[in-house]
């Protein structure tokens, strides 16, 4: 491993036992896990979700629940390799009723700033309204722009609907379907875009 890297490994340890314990709002209450983070230690891509639900809390893990599943058939359509990319999301603590909170987002936001610097991935794909309004506040809703090519911080950013939308309505399914292929040939036209 190259000193850079360890060094960067040793940082995203310490980070991780201090996130692993944290207690900045009212989520630490009602939580089993901090859900931080899964995937490479060094991601090309990054897929950034919005809050764990049920099963990604008890078990620790994110997106491993129904729309986990949704998202694992996504990477293998896109044929990510497991060193190539990473899941997070923007709340590391479960919501109550799985409702996106705002206060818990504001709380959390220094923790993903520093998740977005020690992992520093080279393309970054939101999942949902508001992983993308995390990033990018100023862009329209989710469903105005997924499947098209933004900008965040000089690296290309893709938003798609959260994969738990698909199971709501059949036109959020096919949108998800389009939009992915979308990406996948955006991806597989540029080559890898960061394998230049
Ligand atoms: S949601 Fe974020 S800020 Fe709140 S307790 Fe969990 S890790 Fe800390």
């Amino acid at each position: 491993m190259n000193p850079l890297r360890e060094d960067r490994q040793r940082s995203w340890d310490a980070a991780s036992k201090e996130m692993s314990g944290c207690l900045r709002c009212h989520l630490s209450r009602s939580r089993n896990h901090v859900v931080i983070y899964r995937g490479s230690p060094t991601p090309k891509l990054l897929f950034l979700g919005e809050a764990p639900g049920a099963e990604e809390d008890r078990l620790g893990v994110p997106f491993v629940g129904r729309a986990g599943k949704t998202l694992s058939a996504a990477i293998a359509r896109l044929g990510l390799t497991e060193d190539e990319y990473g899941i997070t999301n923007v709340i590391m603590c479960r919501p109550e009723a799985n409702v996106f909170d705002r206060k818990a987002a504001t709380a959390c936001t220094d923790w993903l700033r520093l998740k977005l610097h020690l992992l520093d991935p080279r393309f970054v794909v939101t999942l949902g309204d508001n992983a993308l309004h995390a990033l990018l506040p100023e862009v329209g809703r989710v469903t105005e722009v997924a499947g098209s090519l933004l900008s965040w911080e000089q690296r290309p950013l893709v938003p798609l609907l959260h994969p738990a939308a698909t199971f709501r309505r059949k036109a959020y399914a096919e949108r998800w379907q389009s939009d992915l292929s979308r990406l996948a040939d955006w991806l597989g036209k540029s080559g890898r875009p960061w394998s230049s």
